[in-house]
């Protein structure tokens, strides 16, 4: 059997699941594609992109397009509470020496650009639909729709992000997701010019920074130490962002806070955690992306391991007959990628709520990158 011959269903329409469906298209697969939510609505402010997503980006055909309506910029400075640059992380160009080494996109503008690809990969969608059952067989999975429709797959892909049910029915004994003690505020403001690049300002506990999304629009992240995991009421969030902002005198740092008001697109999240330990599939169902290891984005590649999840897996499907033979190929190469990323984001996390260690803080973050600029 070849991918050519292969009925292929992705369950959940985010970075990782649409990723999936598109190279497993393009390759010859028949692929349908069910998303929960019938608006296909992708939520919260800007992403930041390092080299690694764009190669990924470049192998998955859409690189052009972010490059036309993301911003891609060399380098992440560092600096002071109070303004002086004291650093700059270089970012190697991985995608290309044309290209720079990293960037960021609005979130809306990247799923839509995903969701074109998506549809012109000839893909079935099927939006406000799930799966309620998963039966499998030596040669197939018989799969039960939420509308009663039965339909059988050669494979299925479970693409459902952190609080995945395809991992529960695959896996009911699987971990949770940990909260880390730590939430991020992410808002959308005016680009001031002298933000040519993603720049952050480290202050002993919060850590406030700002990465371009396109010419005129930059987005704004905070990190902020929370004990509890609690709500934070809407009518609270342009205050307490502001306050959060107060002691970074950096003047650039005192404008953006100055603009910060009700229609600053402000959302807060409490940051949550999950690597799923081995084995990420059973029989022909296989999990990727968030489903199987969600991270806290302190080293922005949470959507890079999971669009490289699916680039990998439809590698290794077109190069093996026997589905679980490809499957375990997929997850050898994909773990020890994906463990350091939560790994050591969990960890830079730490290091920020217990304002402790710089130097390694900065010495994971370089580790790491070099890491992430290896093959996949
Ligand atoms: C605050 C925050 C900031 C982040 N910042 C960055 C960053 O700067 N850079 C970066 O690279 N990464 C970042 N990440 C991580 C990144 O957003 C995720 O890793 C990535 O979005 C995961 O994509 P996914 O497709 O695996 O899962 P998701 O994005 O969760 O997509 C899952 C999809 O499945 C659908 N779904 C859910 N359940 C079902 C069901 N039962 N049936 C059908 N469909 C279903 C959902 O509606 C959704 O569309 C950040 C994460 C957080 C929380």
């Amino acid at each position: 059997m070849t991918l050519a011959d292969r009925r292929i269903l992705v369950i959940g329409g985010g970075f990782s699941g649409m990723s999936a469906a598109i190279d497993c298209a393009r390759r010859g697969a028949r692929v349908d594609l069910v998303e929960i939510d019938p608006g296909w609505r992708n939520y919260g402010a800007g992403i930041s992109l390092g080299g690694a997503t764009l190669r990924a980006f470049r192998q998955l055909g859409i690189l052009e397009a972010f490059l036309a309506h993301g911003n891609a910029s060399d380098g992440v400075r560092i600096c002071l509470p109070h303004g002086p640059q004291v650093a700059e992380l270089p970012t190697p160009r991985i995608a290309g020496p044309e290209v720079p080494g990293g960037g960021a996109i609005m979130r809306t503008v990247l799923s839509r650009i995903l969701a074109d690809a998506t549809r012109a990969a000839g893909v079935s969608v099927h939006l406000g639909r799930t799966v309620q059952t998963l039966e499998q067989d030596a040669d197939g999975v018989s799969v039960q729709f939420d509308n009663g429709v039965r339909s059988r797959f050669d494979l299925v892909i479970g693409a459902d992000g952190l609080y995945s049910r395809t991992r529960t029915m695959l896996f009911p004994e699987a971990p949770v997701p940990r909260y880390s003690g730590q939430a991020v505020w992410r808002a959308v403001l005016p680009r001031p010019p002298e933000v040519q690049t993603a720049t952050m300002w480290i202050g002993p506990r919060v850590k406030p920074g700002v990465n371009p999304v396109s010419a005129t629009e930059m987005y704004l992240f905070i990190t902020e130490p929370r004990p509890l995991n609690d709500r934070v009421d809407p009518s609270e969030f342009v205050p307490r962002l502001r306050a959060l902002l107060e002691p970074f005198t950096a003047p650039v740092l005192q404008q953006v806070r100055d603009q910060i008001g009700p229609d600053s697109q402000i959302v807060f999240r409490p940051l949550e955690g999950l690597l799923m330990p081995r084995p990420w599939s059973k029989g022909r169902v296989v999990l990727i992306g968030d489903a199987v290891h969600a991270t806290t984005p302190h080293l922005a590649s949470g959507a890079c391991i999971g669009i490289e999840d699916a680039l990998v897996l439809a590698e290794e499907l077109s190069r093996h007959a026997e589905p679980t033979v490809a499957l375990a190929a997929f997850e050898a190469r994909r773990w020890d990628r994906c463990r350091m990323v939560v790994e050591n984001s969990f960890r830079l996390g730490e290091i920020e709520i217990a304002g402790g260690d710089k130097d390694e803080h900065a010495r994971i973050m370089r580790e790491s990158l070099m890491a992430l600029a290896q093959p996949i």
